[in-house]
Order: C-alpha cells, then structure tokens, then sequence
C-alpha cells in the first residue's frame, strides 16, 4: 500500500513540500489541506498584485489542473480543527477525520489584530491573503489617502503598493526610526528615504488609539497623542504569530512555534513542522528575533522536510536569512542578527559602495553572527553561509572581496543580479543574454523569463 504523506498549509513550505515528495516517490498519496481558496500563489508578491503589476493569473503559481496533473489531491477551503498523533489523523472542523502515514504541518502564521476601536468599520483591511487582497484591490479603486498601521513587512508592502497606485499613504512608525528590531539606523534611513521620496508620509513616535468612522465607513484614524489623520482606507500590517491553534491538546511540543530538531522533526516522530510555523533549535541563536518570518527559509525548509517525512538524509540547511525582500526595486536582505549595535564585544562594520550599496557586518566575539545588505541581491548567500559557519572577521573578509570583486566585473550595463521570484535565489544574468530567453533558477528549478527595458532588466515566471 502507498503511504499517505499529509500535508496542512499550502504555502511556500507545504507546496514545496508536496512537490519534493511527488518527484521522490511516484506510489505516494500526497494531500494538501488549506483553508484558502486559492491554488499555491506567491503571496510575498502580494503587494505587486496590489499594485497593479501582477494579475490574478500571474500571482497564481500553480492551477488546480497542475495539482491533477501530478497526482497531489489539493482539498481548498478545508481547515484542520485538531490533530490526534497517536491515531495518525487530522480532524477538520466538520469533525471528519483522515489518517496518515506522515504529517506536514506549514501552517503559516496569524495576525495577532490591534486592540483599538474602530476596526469593524467599512474600509479597514488586512493583508495577508489573496482573497483580501483582491477585496483590498477592488476598494482602492476610489481612495486618495490612506493610513497604514504596523511597520513589518506587511506593512511596509501595503505603504509600498499603495503608493505605487498614487494614493496618499500616511504611515505610523512606533519609534524613533523604522523597524529598529530588524535594521541597523543606517538601513532604516535608506528604508524610510525610499518611502519618503515615493510619497510616504511616516509620522514617527506614534501609536494608533482608534479608528475614527462616519456612517459605518472609516475616515481617518486617531493617534495616542490626539491627532486626526484623514484616510480612506486604514491597512493593518498586524503583528503575527506561528498558527498552532489546531495543535493544542495534540502533545505536540510547542514553544513560540512548532519546536522541530534538525531534520525539522517534531516531538511526534512521524510529524514534522516547516516553514513560519516551525520553530527550530537553531532560533534559539538569535534569541526573540529568530522569530521572523521569511519566505526563503520557507520554501527551504520544505524540501528539508520532505526528505525527512521520506526517510532519506537531507544536509540540514542553516537558513539565517530573515528577510529577502525588494522595496521600490532595491534590494534589502537581513541575515541573522546584522542589526545589533556595536558594545561590548559586539563590533559592526560598514561597507558603503557604488550605486549606494550598502553592506553591514556584525561580530560577536570575533565571529560574523549577522549581516545586512542593501541596494544588491549579491553576496547574501555567502554571508548566510558565512553566519552558519560562524566565520571569523578574516574569512568574511576574503570571501567578500572575492564576491564583490565579481560583483564589480558583473556591473556591465546588460548584467543584472535579480533574484528567483519562487524561491529567492540569486541570479545573475549577464551580459549579452537575449531578452525573452529563458534560464532555470538554479535553486528551485524554476523557468524564468528574462525581461530588458533598456534601463533595467528583470525576471518574470514563465508559465507552464
Ligand atoms: C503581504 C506580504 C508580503 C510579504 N513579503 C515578504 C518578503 O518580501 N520577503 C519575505 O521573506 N517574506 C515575505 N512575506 C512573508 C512570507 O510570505 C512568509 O514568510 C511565507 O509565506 C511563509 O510560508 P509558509 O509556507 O510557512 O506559510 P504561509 O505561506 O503563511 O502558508 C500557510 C498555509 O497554511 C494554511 N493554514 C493555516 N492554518 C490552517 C488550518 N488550520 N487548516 C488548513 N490550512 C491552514 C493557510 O491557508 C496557508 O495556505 C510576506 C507576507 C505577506 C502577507
């Protein structure tokens, strides 16, 4: 008899996940269980289809005919209530059960909302889905301004694409400077001059006391030190949090997140967590902070998985990336623990190069615990690796001028370095390559378009 491989969450993890499984084993039933309507899409994308720059088709990644096609029975709109280990079943909320032989949890995470007045008034959204994020597309139709809460990365992609559609966008920014949990002051200067110039209004030191509303619909929101901002639309980038509702009650171990070993096993040995939801051993480095959720160690961590739930040895992948993301076309990565400041027996060096490029290197003890890159996709792999290793200052130092020696002989006016829209890896498409071929992304096999405009160049996803 085939073994039963479940899967619950049909994101980075959990498709990546499905699709390692169906290559390795063609026997296997492979089941996927989402509580969304929608096949696998790129929901780190979501801001371009918010924009107007990607069509539902496009930020689709995969059709259900595909699912079909390679035998991976997708159940959307199906949520799992609980889990019940010892009789390999998961149990929808209908009270059905269905056994498996292995379980993938990648459930994703949840918004934790803001505890304020106003929030079921008409025209204030979240954004962490393509079903709101079409709502969301469709209301924008008519707005001038806007208000976003919360500064995370989904707060930064609603400034971002509703700025992108011309409408005025007031941010509020808790501190001082943008994101201190995650930048140094240097990034979050270039994070907010980007926004700034792209017609974001950040109104620093402030919090969010209420939405203010007239007729049922929102017009503008209340600050905690009693001012008025007009807006339209009021966007929550909420806070979120590892989704393990549903694990409650099951035995499984759970911490911030799922807690996994090494092969992303959980405390049950035939179930195993991935992507947001799980929380690794190896967090335990950077202490809270590890907690970020990132797409790339998503979509890792499922082919990690998946070799796990088959049985085979995978080399464990130390993913110190905690964001990879692209704001107004510049590149920002952050890796491990790159924005603390420099005390102690914590130093940070900073690289500033051409094009405003910008890198920072953070030690501790001598050893690179973190980097952040700004302005270039280039080198982040190797300061991933590099963190991994725990590479001293003389090594780091090596590898970077070897890498952006590179870099400098890559900067003709046809090369570009993007990185994979699907999986994040970085590409370098050099000079002389036609525009329209296609190249595979050397990390997710993925087809790739290639895309000049006679400035700039770019990569889209080719379809099947
Ligand atoms: C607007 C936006 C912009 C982002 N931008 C970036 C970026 O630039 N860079 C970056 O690194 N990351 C970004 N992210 C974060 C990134 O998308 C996530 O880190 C990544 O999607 C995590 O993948 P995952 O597979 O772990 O979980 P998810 O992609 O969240 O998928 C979780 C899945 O689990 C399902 N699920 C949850 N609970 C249940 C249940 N009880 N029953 C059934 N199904 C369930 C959900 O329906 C979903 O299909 C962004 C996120 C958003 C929302």
């Amino acid at each position: 008899m085939s073994t039963h491989f479940a899967i619950i969450g049909n994101g980075a993890a959990g498709y990546r996940a499905a699709k390692a499984i169906r290559r390795a084993d063609g026997d296997a039933q492979v089941s996927i269980f989402t509580e969304e309507r929608y096949p696998f899409y790129l929901r780190r994308q979501l801001g371009e289809f918010l924009s107007g720059n990607l069509t539902l088709p496009e930020i689709i990644f995969q059709s259900r005919n595909a699912y079909r096609r390679e035998r991976i029975d997708l159940f959307l709109m199906t949520r799992i209530a609980s889990l019940d280990p010892p009789d390999h079943a998961v149990v929808f909320t209908s009270g059905q059960r269905v056994r498996y032989d292995r379980l993938l949890i990648a459930s994703g995470t949840r918004a934790v909302p803001f505890e304020i007045p106003g929030l079921d008034l008409e025209g204030v959204t979240t954004f962490d889905t393509l079903a709101r994020a079409q709502e969301v597309r469709g209301a924008v139709k008519d707005v001038r301004q806007a208000a976003v809460l919360g500064e995370g990365i989904i707060g930064l992609t609603l400034a971002e694409s509703l700025a992108a559609r011309g409408i005025r966008v007031t941010q509020l920014v808790r501190g001082e400077r943008f994101w201190p949990q995650m930048l140094d002051e240097q990034t979050s200067l270039r994070v907010e001059g980007i926004l700034e110039q792209r017609g974001v209004t950040l109104v620093r030191n402030t919090a969010v006391r209420a939405v203010i509303g007239a007729g049922g619909r929102a017009i503008g929101i209340e600050t905690a030190d009693g001012k008025t901002l007009p807006a339209e639309l009021v966007a929550c980038g909420c806070r979120r949090r590892p989704a393990v509702g549903f694990v409650e009650g099951s035995g499984i171990d759970v911490g911030r997140g799922i807690r996994v070993d090494e092969a992303l096993r959980t405390s049950h040995p035939d179930v195993f967590a991935a992507g947001d939801v799980a929380e690794p051993a190896a967090f335990d480095e950077f202490g809270d902070e590890g907690a970020a959720f990132c797409w790339q160690r998503a979509w890792t961590q499922g082919a990690l998985a998946a070799a796990g739930m088959l049985g085979t040895r995978a080399e464990p992948v130390f993913e110190a990336v905690r964001l990879r993301t692209v704001i107004f076309g510049q590149d920002l990565a952050v890796i491990g623990r790159g924005h603390l400041a420099p005390g102690g027996n914590t130093d940070a060096v900073e690289l500033h190069g051409e094009r405003d490029i910008y890198r920072r290197l953070v030690f501790e003890g001598g050893v690179l615990v973190g980097a952040i890159v700004f302005g270039t996709g280039e080198s982040v792999h190797e300061l991933n690796r590099l963190v991994a290793e725990k590479a001293s200052r003389q090594e780091v130092e090596a590898t970077l001028a070897v890498t952006t020696t590179d870099a400098r002989t890559d900067l003709l006016p046809t090369t570009f370095a993007r990185h994979c829209p699907i999986c994040a890896a970085e590409l370098v498409v050099h000079h002389g390559t036609r525009a329209g071929a296609v190249l595979a992304c050397g990390a997710c096999n993925t087809d790739l378009v290639v895309r000049w405009d006679g400035e700039r160049g770019w990569l889209e996803i080719r379809r099947p």
